[in-house]
């Protein structure tokens, strides 16, 4: 039988409709709009796009903007004393700073100086940490479209034998703490792994997060499973992703195709991000 395509494109289009309902909602109550603001250090093409990428999904759902670009000998203190001001901010509900950062700079300790209340992209130390503590706190948006993905498919996270390949910062740790959090009994492999294809076969959910073009075969999948493929591989013939799609998806019940499965979530999830940033706020004030 032909697996499930689950289609990124539409899931996340519903998310960011969602996202404007809720911000036309918020306008008819005379609250304030959601406002993200962006850091760009330097003038790298490929981050250039990225945060242009961002700045016009937040204005298609309502979202103020403020964008900050910053020269590429800018020191570290010039960067902290932005985010600072950025964090005390109360137009400013996310803060964005687009990796990488020239050389010379700390991106990561420069990301680690955003509020957590505003740390949209979920990935500084203490969002990490509240994550791994089963805390509230904002979620990484690519790990959290995934758990998006599998809910709107119905597919049942409680319960499953959950395996991810990959233990990035990025995804897999943090996909971990989440399918944990929703009772799943989860594998985490990488490439110490040893016998990988054997781990992935035991997998109702397989997770794939490596970046390299079709690592997972067809008779690595258990039949019926649930397969996302988060890996996006730039090659001659186009985008293909780690799992061989064409083979498994005659072995999977259900299965994210590259391009159009995983990747249209994250910049949903950045939109649902900066949202939910701005309610809790508010919810913390009014309580
Ligand atoms: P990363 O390079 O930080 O981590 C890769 C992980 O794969 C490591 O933990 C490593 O141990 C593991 N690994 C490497 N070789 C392996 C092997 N042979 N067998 C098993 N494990 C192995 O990568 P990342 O940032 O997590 O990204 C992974 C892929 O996902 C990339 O293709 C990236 O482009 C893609 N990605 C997509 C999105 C999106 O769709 N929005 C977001 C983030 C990453």
């Amino acid at each position: 039988m032909a697996p499930i395509v689950i289609d990124g494109a539409s899931i996340a289009g519903a998310i960011r409709s969602e996202v404007a309902d809720a911000v036309a909602e918020r306008d008819r109550h005379g609250l304030a709009k959601p406002g993200l603001a962006t850091i760009l250090v330097g003038e790298d093409p490929a981050s250039a796009v990225y945060v242009a990428n961002k700045i016009k999904a937040c204005s298609q759902v309502g979202f103020e903007g403020f964008h900050h670009a910053l020269p590429a000998d800018s020191n570290f203190e010039a960067v902290e004393a932005l985010i600072e001001q950025l964090n005390s901010d109360p137009t400013v509900s996310g803060i964005l700073l687009q990796l990488p950062v020239p050389e010379g700079l700390d991106g990561a300790a420069l990301s680690a100086l955003i509020s957590p209340n505003k740390d949209v992209d979920g990935l500084t130390p203490a969002s990490a940490g509240a994550l791994a503590l089963g805390r509230p706190g904002l979620r990484p948006c690519t790990p959290a479209g995934i758990i998006e993905l599998l809910d709107r498919t119905a597919i049942q996270i409680s319960g499953s034998e959950a395996v991810i390949v990959g233990r990035s910062d990025l995804v897999g740790r943090p996909l971990a703490s989440l399918l944990l959090e929703r009772d799943a009994t989860v594998t985490i492999c990488h490439s110490r792994t040893i016998d990988l294809p054997e781990v992935c076969r035991r997998a109702d959910i397989l997770i794939v997060a490596v970046g390299r073009p079709e690592l997972v075969a067809a008779d690595w999948v258990k039949p019926g499973a649930t397969v996302i493929d988060v890996g996006i591989n730039r090659t001659d013939s186009g985008l293909i992703g780690d799992v061989d799609f064409a083979g498994a998806s005659k072995v999977a019940g259900a299965i994210t195709p590259v391009p159009g499965g995983v990747g249209p979530m994250t910049i949903a999830m950045l939109l649902r991000n900066t949202l939910l940033a701005v309610e809790s706020v508010e919810a913390r004030v009014s309580a």
